[in-house]
């Protein structure tokens, strides 16, 4: 099903699919946000480049447009959990590069002229049980070290950014905006088009290896050979395995001011539930609540009756994609410079702001910068496999994050829960 934001662009006829064996300087496969970012920076560093973007589909077709358009500072990962595995100051770096690409994204945005709705609105967490009042508490605390900013609302805070019945507490962050995710792929695709990258669409990488990719439409032989594909084809990513977790998304029609006025949600304020397994919500530009969400489909509309209850399912459009995980929560960003061959992946649901990241460290790693962000904690790291059933462990951990969920709701905790969700980081 087609998202929200895909249906509202005008039609756009896709380019040729490869037409037999090229030469690139350097080739992309998968022309999602991580793509096109990438491609826009190779282009930033030097206008002369060839670069050839290949997707399997039509671009703006993958998960880059199906998101709730949240451009957020968030990794799925703790900066406690980088400490940890990298040491405080990679820790630091990270968060802070991620705080940048918010502003960044804007940033060039505005340079480009590309209209995709971009604003700063903040995002608030809100906690309705004691539990989740709890780590809203941690959040709030731990969150100085790292550079964030996170202030800790009592329940009429809360409630002056968003009416969710029995919230208990809240926090906010500035670092977060929104956007229209189809427009911004579809005005970032104008751009590079603008500037002499080719595009071949359906066109399937096979089999990327050493300064080539085997396509079913011919071979491309680059120097440089760049693999974004996310949660796509198993196989063809330069060796990271990513868990594919369906994510789904629900757009109700229209809501009026009478609604409105009791929801209280102002469009650009990003809204989440303090939940293992969280539901986003918004106000799209034109009215409507837009709620997205990993797990089961069911829980979107849980969420909308128990968050929202004057936002009325019927007529809602519906759509889902799914969210590429990695067993340990980190993104990998990488490039061997000996072979050519690199990438980048495992964003979660946090890829808006973490592929212009990705897009610009590749980049430098492509052009030989040594710029900061090719010492982050992400480039060049590999997380662990997930086991050979690694669907049924992420299943499990979302089953064990629902329950969690219950037993808050109702005052109780679930320390099994507890545990799983510590060894399967998800989201
Ligand atoms: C329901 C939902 C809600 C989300 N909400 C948010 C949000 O609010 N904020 C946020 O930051 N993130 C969100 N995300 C996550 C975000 O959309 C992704 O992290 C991001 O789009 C990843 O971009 P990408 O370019 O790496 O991957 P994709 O957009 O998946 O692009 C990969 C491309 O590779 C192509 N491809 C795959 N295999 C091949 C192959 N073999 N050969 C050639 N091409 C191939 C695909 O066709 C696709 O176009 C959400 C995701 C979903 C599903």
């Amino acid at each position: 099903m087609t998202s929200l934001w895909s249906a509202h662009l005008a039609d756009r006829r896709p380019t040729e699919p490869l037409d037999g064996d090229t030469t690139a300087d350097v080739v992309v496969v998968g022309a999602g946000l991580t793509g096109l970012w990438t491609a826009y920076y190779l282009l930033d560093a030097d206008a002369a480049l060839d670069v050839l973007l290949l997707d399997a589909g039509v671009v703006g077709e993958g998960a880059s447009t199906q998101g709730l358009g949240a451009c957020s500072a968030d990794l799925a990962i703790s900066a406690e959990r980088v400490a940890l595995a990298f040491g405080r100051d990679a820790a630091l770096d990270l968060r802070a590069a991620m705080r940048d690409a918010v502003v960044e994204v804007g940033g060039a945005l505005a340079l480009e002229q590309v209209e995709c709705g971009f604003g700063f609105g903040g995002a608030l967490r809100v906690a309705r049980s004691t539990a989740q009042v709890e780590r809203l508490g941690e959040l709030v605390a731990t969150a100085p070290t790292w550079g964030d900013e996170w202030s800790l609302l009592d329940a009429a805070g809360a409630q002056e950014h968003v009416r969710v019945p029995g919230v208990k507490a809240g926090a906010w962050t500035p670092d977060c905006a929104v956007l229209d995710p189809a427009r911004l792929v579809r005005g970032l695709l104008d751009v590079l088009l603008a500037r002499g990258v080719r595009l071949a669409e359906r066109t399937t990488a096979q089999r990327v290896s050493p300064h080539a990719v085997l396509t079913d439409r011919g071979t491309v032989r680059a120097p440089v050979v760049l693999t974004t594909v996310e949660a796509g084809v198993p196989g063809v990513a330069t060796g990271r395995t990513l868990a594919a977790v369906p994510a789904h998304a629900l757009a109700t029609t229209r809501l009026d001011a009478r609604a409105w006025g009791e929801i209280g949600l102002e469009p650009g304020v990003v809204v989440r539930e303090a939940a293992h397994l969280p539901v986003q919500a918004r106000r799209t530009a034109d009215d409507r609540l837009l709620l997205t969400g990993a797990g089961h489909p069911s829980a979107l509309d849980r969420a909308l009756a128990t968050l929202f209850p004057v936002a009325d399912p019927a007529g809602a459009l519906r759509w889902s994609g799914r969210l590429g995980v990695p067993r340990d929560g980190l993104p990998s960003v990488e490039l061997d410079p000996a072979s050519g061959l690199g990438g980048a992946g495992g964003f979660g649901a946090s890829g808006v702001t973490a592929a212009n990241l990705a897009g610009r460290t590749l980049a430098d790693l492509a052009c030989g910068v040594e710029s900061s962000l090719v010492h982050l904690p992400w480039v060049g790291h590999r997380s662990p496999d997930w086991p050979p059933l690694g669907g049924a462990a992420v299943s499990l951990a979302m089953r064990a994050a629902a329950r969690a969920d219950a037993a808050e709701s109702a005052g109780r905790r679930s320390r099994t829960a507890a545990a799983v969700l510590d060894r399967v980081p998800i989201g």
